[in-house]
């Protein structure tokens, strides 16, 4: 777009006036004076410098109008313009960013600073990309101007040829930089960044099964307009050769794919595997990499030099010259979910994001989200199902272990330790999932049933080993574990519930020649001994994986055969509304690590209630019946995916002024028969880092009428006599009702 002259102000008019959104936490735009001087409007997305509140900020121009203000002239001016020629945020991209200013209640300074990389909110110039490549220039036959004698000049000109060549690999061959910059002067070539396509594909694609030959013909007949697709296929059913497929045929035709995964922690293995396939480079967006190499990524994704960029959720944000295709792998995934300010679902931003690019969207998953199934049956997505596994292995096999009355090794029933021995014998590898890290979950005293407790959060401290300590998960407060009982002074203290860490000390003590793999927050710390520590597996013979959700989530361990879930009860009993869906989701994918190569595998899963119905169907392999029966209950209960839900929660470091302050918002907030409000009550975990954590729940027939009880909640809210000793929020769509 090109900046557009500002129309001469009529006499006596009111002067017009730059609409800016700054950053702040005020849900209002500015209005800004043009800078001295200043005779053109930028375009729409551009940043300028602005004084705010005594400080220099970066913000975005939107549009000039009229003043809105009696008394215009008294405005601050604008300092200065940064994207003079042209803006960074692209149209579809603004207009993104206003809807998620809308859906989501986020501030709009904020919402729009989302659409540029870190060193762009500060007002850095754009990352240019490297001109590290030459290309012979049009017209003339250059070795007709370059004398005989300069034998490397020709030779130089003869390795070019027709293509775009990278001066490294030509000064590998011989040919020197001075070389190069003598034919730079003489103007018979020219730099140019790295082609997008650099490499050739490493890997072919395999076969497809006539399934995922189906779905992948009947996905590319549709890739010119927007539709949300679900690909639902089972664990191992091989998906990701259909977005693969996909995404071909997208770079063939010019245009640009966004992929997105719910974890840091999946993007190694997703960036090989699509470099190997498509033999370009696939650049990363997530908080795991350098802001440099981040800003790399963003400006090789709005240039279009980047066919495919792989993120985690702040990647949806991101500005691509020519959007085509949007991925997100694991749709139903929490993680997708941003839940700290700025609170969004990655998933539905991607949604409304390839509306408006008017590109399709596949959300693909084994174990989809009710909220995506019911829109499948509503119509409004496209279903498309992989039910089998290529090269014919089956599903393993999924048996219950009613482990009442059992003697437990650490949590294992003998059959478990059986099992995981068969499979260590067979030179194939056992996994174990369990949710808790440390050693113990608790520590009690025998006597009395004392419990050590956090006393920052209503919640027992975990009890970890090395080194011994007692940790809070909740909070991270740590402590030295107490020799004496704190109510009876007895020096009988044990640990209850099994962790992490007396797993493993079990499984060494058992297979003490087998290498154990312990993956959780604690052994992990970050993305590089996340990937080191799958390649040492994937290299390992026989050995032990153990683990909490981190090993559960996406990746492929070929040589597993064998699959314990130590408890499956911890997660059974929840009063969250979305507990049951997430347990299922949680079992189905841990299961699905198992038997994916060409060996068949077993699941056992422990549990003091098989006669559960959701046990008892996970062991019966039927996901969607049972995501369909949970469905039902939503739909009879008025719980979404059946109409809209949205939560205002306060947190206190005194109960009583969170209380008041939601008893005194609730009473100026409109309720009516459209929108119930239930509340102030507190969470579940009510006092959590020594805050005190209560909420109003508010439920409608639409979103519509909930953000009309929530758009007034943010206007009074700030207007309460509390809110200054509280930290309040609203969250439409909330995941957790906690
Ligand atoms: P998903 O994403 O559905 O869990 P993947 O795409 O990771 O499944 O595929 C699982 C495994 O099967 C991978 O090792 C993949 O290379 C392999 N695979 C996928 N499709 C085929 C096929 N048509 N023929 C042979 N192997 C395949
Ligand atoms: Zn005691
Ligand atoms: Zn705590």
């Amino acid at each position: 777009k090109r900046a557009r002259m500002i129309p001469e102000p009529k006499a006596n008019s009111s002067p017009l006036v730059w609409v800016i959104a700054v950053p702040s936490p005020l849900h209002r735009l500015f209005e800004y004076l043009p800078p001295d001087g200043e005779a053109f409007n930028p375009a729409c997305g551009a940043r300028v410098r602005i004084s705010f509140s005594g400080r220099d900020v970066i913000g975005v121009f939107l549009e000039s109008r009229l003043s809105r203000l009696p008394n215009p002239s008294t405005l601050k001016r604008v300092t200065s313009v940064i994207d003079v020629a042209a803006s960074l945020l692209l149209h579809e991209q603004s207009a993104l960013l206003q809807w998620l200013s809308d859906y989501y209640l986020i501030p709009p300074g904020e919402a729009y600073l989302l659409g540029l990389s870190n060193t762009e909110r500060k007002g850095n110039l754009q990352w240019e990309p490297p001109l590290d490549h030459v290309v012979l220039r049009e017209g003339g036959d250059p070795l007709a101007t370059i004398p005989k004698r300069a034998r490397r000049q020709r030779d130089a000109i003869a390795l070019i040829g027709n293509n775009s060549v990278s001066i490294a690999d030509l000064s590998e061959q011989g040919i020197s930089t001075s070389v190069i910059r003598s034919l730079l002067s003489l103007s018979l070539v020219e730099k140019v960044p790295s082609p997008p396509i650099s490499r050739h594909a490493k890997r072919a694609s395999p076969d497809l099964t006539e399934e995922q030959k189906r779905v992948s013909i009947e996905l590319i007949s549709k890739l010119n307009h927007f539709r949300a697709h679900l690909l639902e296929g089972i664990t191992g059913s091989g998906k990701t050769e259909v977005y693969l497929e996909c995404i071909k045929a997208v770079i063939a035709n010019n245009q640009q794919v966004l992929v997105i995964v719910p974890e840091i922690g999946l993007t190694p293995q997703t960036k090989a595997r699509f470099e190997d396939a498509l033999g370009c480079e696939v650049p990363l967006i997530h908080s795991g990499i350098t802001e440099s190499d981040r800003g790399r990524s963003w400006a090789l994704a709005r240039s279009g030099l980047a066919p495919v960029i792989l993120g985690t959720r702040s990647a949806v944000f991101c500005s691509f010259r020519s959007l085509g295709l949007i991925v997100v792998d694991e749709e139903h995934d929490p993680s997708l979910k941003q839940q700290d300010h700025p609170r969004y679902s990655a998933r539905d931003v991607a949604i409304k994001r390839a509306q408006l690019c008017n590109c399709p969207i596949i959300l693909g998953s084994a174990t989809p989200s009710l909220e995506s199934i019911a829109n499948c049956d509503a119509g409004k997505y496209q279903h498309h199902i992989l039910s089998e596994r290529p090269q014919g292995t089956s599903l393993p096999s999924i048996s219950l272990v009613d482990t009442r009355g059992l003697a437990l090794a650490s949590g294992l029933s003998d059959q478990a330790i059986t099992e995981i021995t068969r499979a260590l014998s067979r030179d194939e590898q056992a996994l174990l999932f369990i949710n808790r890290r440390g050693f113990a979950h608790s520590l009690q005293c025998e006597d009395c049933g004392w419990v050590a407790g956090c006393h920052q959060c209503d919640s027992s401290l975990s009890v970890h080993r090395n080194p011994p300590h007692l940790s809070c998960h909740h909070c991270q407060t740590k402590r030295s574990t107490p020799r004496q009982c704190e109510e009876c002074q007895s020096i009988r203290l044990s640990g209850r519930g099994v962790g992490t860490e007396q797993l493993e000390l079990l499984m060494h003590r058992l297979f003490s020649d087998m290498p154990v793999f312990r993956i959780d927050s604690d052994s992990i710390k970050n993305v590089d001994a996340l990937t080191s520590t799958l390649d040492s597996i994937s290299a390992a013979g026989s050995a032990v994986l153990l683990g909490t959700q981190m090993l559960s989530k996406g990746h492929n361990f070929p040589k597993v055969t064998c699959v314990v879930v130590v408890d499956a009860d911890n997660l059974l009993f929840s009063p969250d509304f979305r507990a049951e869906e997430r347990l299922l989701q949680l079992l189905v994918q841990v299961a699905g690590r198992a038997g994916r190569a060409t060996l068949p595998g077993k699941v056992l899963i422990q549990t003091r209630c098989p006669d559960h119905p959701l046990i008892q169907e996970v062991a019966n392999n039927a996901y969607s019946e049972q995501a369909r029966r949970l469905l039902a209950r939503r739909e009879e209960l008025s719980l979404p995916p059946k109409g809209a839900m949205g939560v205002i929660r306060c947190d206190a470091s005194a109960e009583t002024n969170a209380i008041d302050f939601l008893d005194s918002l609730k009473k100026q907030l409109p309720s009516t028969s459209h929108a119930r409000l239930l509340g102030p009550m507190p969470t579940l975990m009510t006092r959590r880092a020594g805050m005190y954590r209560y909420q109003i729940i508010i439920h409608g027939p639409t979103r519509r009428e909930v953000h009309v009880v929530m758009k007034k909640a943010i206007e009074m809210g700030s207007q309460q006599k509390l809110a200054r000793k509280v930290s309040w929020f609203v969250e439409i769509d909330p995941t957790e009702t906690l």
